[in-house]
């Protein structure tokens, strides 16, 4: 089977095609950064590295670029809160998401563009859409988009502009009274006191939020592209709006497929900063290793809400140690294996495992399902745990082994726990290289050296002695 993405678009499954045979560009809504990342954050960012994983597994190259918002109301509310600049802010908690990226194993992007780095890019942009008529400015120097100009307004959202212009009149707030229509939306807007601003023709202030994905999205991978993702709350207008500036400024259709992940919720609420009923990936940390977040994020398919629950939570626990279990005695296996030769029978049990490997591509396949993915996976775990034993051959061993680790890999799980030198460990096979060199024995101290660097410790002679890190 080909494989299959459900287009908020066209509100159907379609095959997927790429615009460059071999290639994905891909673009994933990313954080406002102005503070720790919560478990609702994470939902896309695991569910989408999830896709590009099995994307890059079906052999495509996939350019994957996410953006960090880093200009921003909250952000500047912050940053005056604690009386820094805003830029303070905003790395502190780039930084801090990184790192729980790393730990939820979520592969960096291609590329994570910074609103504040591309403002010439949205100048352009922007400028494009007044001279074609696209946008206007007001007499105080903001930028409106001018909605009803776009034909297609609503086609991702499937709202009909006459229903949004009822429904959003009420909404105008003061200082939009300006716009020449309710539906007009803001790309640039002025500078109040004590916020970062920027040049512009218009006035100096800072771009609105939605000109930023267009224009990232156009400079690293170009005016088309295959996949725009993120949290269905994007749809609109976020995603709307994209559209409307970048088709109506490019005049090229802009995303081939638009996939939204559902809401991980808690007591069937959005889990949300502004609610106050979040949990951030930190405090998942204390408790879980976080890859038990991301096999309980994994357990759903993406668009079906999630409940975040206890219960659950040691469900994922249950089912993701089942598989690491599996590949712990698998390796306790092949340390004791002695046959080194493939037997025919094991030759008909490994066609038999390629069929869970066979079950778990068709549930990706049909729209990412990573919930039946998953089971394809314990499926092989239940066949590998009553067909495989010591007397079993190494190739066959290995061959049972890759395949769990290879599935599971497309999920981002890591099962095969490669174990870690403990500090105490460490210091004691430095202590002993110290006294190796002080014997002028430095074939030893190069040797140990070696086994360190091997298992990933780097040692660095210094003035005050050996440091080390983990590389
Ligand atoms: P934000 O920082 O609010 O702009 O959100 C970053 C990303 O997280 C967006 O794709 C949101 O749609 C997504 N998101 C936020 N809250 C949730 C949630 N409770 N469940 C799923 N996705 C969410
Ligand atoms: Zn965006």
């Amino acid at each position: 089977m080909s494989m299959q993405i459900y287009n908020t678009l066209s509100k159907k499954k379609e095959e997927f095609v790429p615009i460059e045979p071999g290639k994905v560009k891909m673009y994933v809504c990313g954080p406002t950064v102005y503070n720790l990342i919560h478990i609702g954050n994470a939902r896309p960012m695991i569910v989408f590295d999830t896709v590009r994983r099995y994307m890059e597994y079906k052999g495509y190259e996939v350019n994957y670029v996410s953006n960090f918002t880093d200009v921003d109301d909250k952000i500047i509310k912050k940053a005056i809160e604690e009386g820094v600049d805003a830029n303070v802010i905003s790395e502190r908690y780039i930084e801090e998401c990184k790192k729980d990226m790393a730990a939820m194993n979520v592969k960096p992007a291609t590329t994570h563009p910074k609103a504040t780095e591309e403002i010439c890019g949205m100048l352009d942009m922007i400028q494009t859409l007044i001279e074609k008529g696209h946008a206007y400015a007001a007499a105080d120097g903001t930028v409106y988009f001018r909605t009803r100009s776009f034909k297609e307004y609503g086609k991702l959202s499937h709202k009909n502009l006459d229903d949004l212009q009822g429904g959003n009149r009420s909404l105008l707030v003061s200082g939009e009274d300006q716009k020449e229509d309710a539906l007009d939306f803001v790309l640039w807007k002025p500078k109040k006191e004590g916020e970062p601003y920027w040049e512009s023709p218009w006035c100096n202030g800072r771009p609105g939020w939605h000109i930023e994905c267009s224009v990232m999205s156009k400079k690293y991978l170009g005016e088309e592209i295959d996949i725009h993702a993120g949290g269905e709350d994007l749809v609109f207008p976020h995603h709307e709006n994209e559209i409307a500036q970048s088709e109506a400024a490019n005049g090229k259709n802009f995303a081939k497929y638009w996939m939204h992940n559902a809401f991980l919720n808690i007591d069937n609420k959005k889990m949300s900063k502004s609610l106050g009923n979040f949990f951030t990936v930190r405090d998942i940390s204390e408790k879980y290793d976080l890859q038990v977040l991301r096999f309980f994020m994994l357990s759903a398919h993406y668009r079906s809400p999630l409940n975040f629950s206890a219960d659950l939570m040691e469900a994922a626990k249950n089912g993701y140690e089942r598989i690491v279990t599996s590949v712990d005695n698998l390796k306790f296996l092949l340390g004791n294996a002695q046959a080194e030769c493939l037997t025919e029978a094991e030759e008909k049990l490994l066609a038999e495992a390629k069929g869970f490997v066979a079950k778990f591509d068709e549930a990706m396949d049909d729209d990412f399902n990573t919930a039946d993915a998953l089971s394809a996976i314990f499926e092989l775990v239940k066949f590998v745990n009553t067909n495989a034993s010591a007397e079993n051959s190494k190739v066959y061993l290995t061959a049972l082994k890759d395949m769990v680790v290879m599935l599971s890999d497309i999920c981002g799980l890591i099962v095969d726990k490669k174990e870690e030198m403990l500090d105490a460990d460490i210091e004691a096979l430095i202590a002993e290289r110290q006294a190796a060199r002080k014997a002028k024995n430095f074939a030893r101290a190069d040797e140990i050296r070696d086994e360190l660097l091997a298992k990933g410790i780097v040692l660095e002679d210094t003035r005050e002695g050996v440091k080390w890190k983990r590389a």
